[in-house]
């Protein structure tokens, strides 16, 4: 895993996804070497980069073009570029170009994940894997919804992660936020 501090950052851009998350979505993802991997709204690159050292190809999309700057920057820091393809534009329209692939991240929707998660899954190889990050409430609901209406039973875990910090009288535990993260296999 990439340490949260060796990315660059911005206050424009979300993410990177913190470490300890990341570590998550990848064990859930189970990336195989010869996989292509999706990852829809990439922000600062924190998902795209550790998929990028995993995957064969990675297509990495987000509808913000700092995005896909900071992006791009992140892998050139780290030396990835080679495997991934940046996409600027709407996650629907994107999907909708793209041939199958094995593994779909999903960390940004604005309002439209059902129809993301949707198209897909339509998208996803046999056995391919979805893994969708939320931090809203009501986009945690929205995907355990749609995956079930898929006909999958989704895995959900949340996870709240404390980080000790090192203080002259002692280690102080700083929660951070919960985050959800919504995944499921596609069996046939
Ligand atoms: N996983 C990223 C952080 C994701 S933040 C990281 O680790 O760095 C969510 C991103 O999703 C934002 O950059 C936002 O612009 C993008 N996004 C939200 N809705 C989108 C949509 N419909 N199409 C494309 N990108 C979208």
């Amino acid at each position: 895993m990439i340490p949260d501090d060796k990315f660059i950052q911005s206050k424009d851009v979300p993410g990177p996804t913190k470490e300890e998350i990341r570590c998550l979505v990848m064990c859930k993802a189970g990336i195989s070497p010869g996989d292509t991997v999706v990852d829809v709204g990439c922000g600062s690159g924190g998902l795209t980069l550790e998929a990028a050292c995993r995957a064969r190809k990675v297509i990495a999309l987000d509808k913000n073009p700092e995005a896909i700057n900071l992006t791009r920057k992140n892998l050139e820091k780290h030396g990835y570029q080679e495997n991934v393809l940046l996409r600027e534009g709407d996650a629907l329209n994107i999907l909708e170009e793209l041939e199958s692939f094995q593994v779909l991240l999903v960390g940004g929707s604005s309002g439209d994940l059902s129809s993301i998660v949707t198209k897909g899954w339509s998208k996803l190889a046999p056995n391919g894997k979805i893994v969708v990050t939320s931090i809203l409430m009501e986009t945690r609901v929205e995907a355990v919804d749609v995956l079930k209406k898929l006909g999958t039973e989704p895995d959900v875990v949340e996870a709240t992660i404390a980080k000790g910090k090192i203080t002259p009288r002692g280690t102080m535990m700083m929660g951070r936020n919960p985050i959800t993260i919504i995944s499921a296999v596609k069996v046939n």
